[in-house]
């Protein structure tokens, strides 16, 4: 089989019920993902192109984005690249720019570029103001800028947030901050309180005594403020053709983990790329996947 031919194998795993005998995909299907040099979004891309997708690889640093994509050629994996730094607006801007002039449509985002600062055991705030501008207002703003870009039809437009299961609510302890994600009329005007209230007790140096996620803080409020973000969109967009979700691929041998984890970024991408890739009856929206097993999933 070549590799840029779909794998007749893709959806045969048994148990689950992910299993589709319909492709709805081909090489007019565009997807987008972002920080996708090395680490899940660079496995995410190579399984995406595997099946047979367009793909558009971004990256930050121009370099780095072009090596990746050569490593792909070489394996008879052509891509596209663009330079995308999702915590600079401007960009953004030339990104999408860019975008529109070269593809009439976008029918998948995976909003994937994320950082830590952090060491696996420790838990510093010194760079609260980077994570979130990249975790969340990044993928908020890109998403933005691309949501009047989707197709919509007929197969369903998806956006897939890379998460984390340290954004979930239970890791929140202070009850009048935990509230603020709780309110069933979630707006994006509450989510952005909710991160400057974050970034104010950084300010202030008050952080630790406000009952804020105990684990990778700045990170996990980040991941917190993402996944309130997905259920607000995936609300928004309820039965207009676009389907929003997160995923947390659970502790990934990367970059981000100095290279610990249960899995490869391989193995966590290719349940990324079967979700991403669920046929329209099946696909749901306002979910949270978590780990390798994706029936594992919560409501936020
Ligand atoms: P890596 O550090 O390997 O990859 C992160 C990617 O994001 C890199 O390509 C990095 O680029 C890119 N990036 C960082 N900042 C920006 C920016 N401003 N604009 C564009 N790209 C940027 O980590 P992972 O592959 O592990 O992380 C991918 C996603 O998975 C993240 O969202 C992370 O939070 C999430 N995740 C990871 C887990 C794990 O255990 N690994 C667990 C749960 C979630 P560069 O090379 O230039 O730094």
């Amino acid at each position: 089989m070549k590799s840029q031919e779909p794998d007749p194998n893709y959806f045969s795993s048994s148990s689950s019920s992910l299993v589709s005998s319909t492709k709805w995909w081909s090489k007019e299907t565009i997807a987008i993902v972002t920080g996708a040099n090395k680490g899940i979004g660079f496995a995410l891309v190579k399984r995406l192109a595997e099946l047979g997708l367009t793909v558009i690889l971004t990256a930050r640093d121009v370099e780095r984005g072009q090596r990746a994509v050569e490593s792909l050629s070489e394996k008879g994996l052509p891509v596209n690249f663009f330079q995308l730094d999702v915590s600079d607006p401007s960009s953004i801007e030339a990104f999408v720019s860019w975008f529109k002039s070269n593809f009439a449509a976008l029918d998948i985002l995976v909003n994937n570029a994320g950082v830590s600062f952090n060491d696996i055991y420790k838990n510093t705030v010194e760079h609260a103001e980077t994570v979130i501008r990249t975790n969340f207002y990044g993928a908020k703003l890109l998403t933005e800028s691309l949501l009047p870009l989707f197709r919509r039809s007929p197969s369903k437009s998806r956006i897939l947030n890379i998460s984390s299961r340290l954004g979930t609510l239970s890791k929140v302890r202070n009850p009048n901050i935990k509230s603020i994600l709780e309110d069933e009329e979630l707006s994006e005007e509450q989510i952005e309180r909710f991160v400057g209230l974050f970034l104010q007790s950084v300010k202030d140096g008050t952080w630790k005594s406000q009952g804020w996620p105990e684990i990778w803080t700045d990170y996990a409020v980040s991941k917190l403020a993402l996944n309130a973000y997905t259920m607000v969109l995936a609300k928004r967009y309820e039965g207009e053709g676009i389907s929003v979700n997160s995923y947390c691929p659970g502790f990934t041998q990367t970059s981000m983990t100095q290279g610990q984890g249960s899995h490869t970024a391989d193995e966590a991408a290719g349940v990324g790329a079967r979700l991403l890739l669920l046929h329209p009856q099946q696909l749901p929206t306002a979910k949270f996947y978590i780990g390798l097993d994706p029936f594992v999933k919560s409501n936020l």
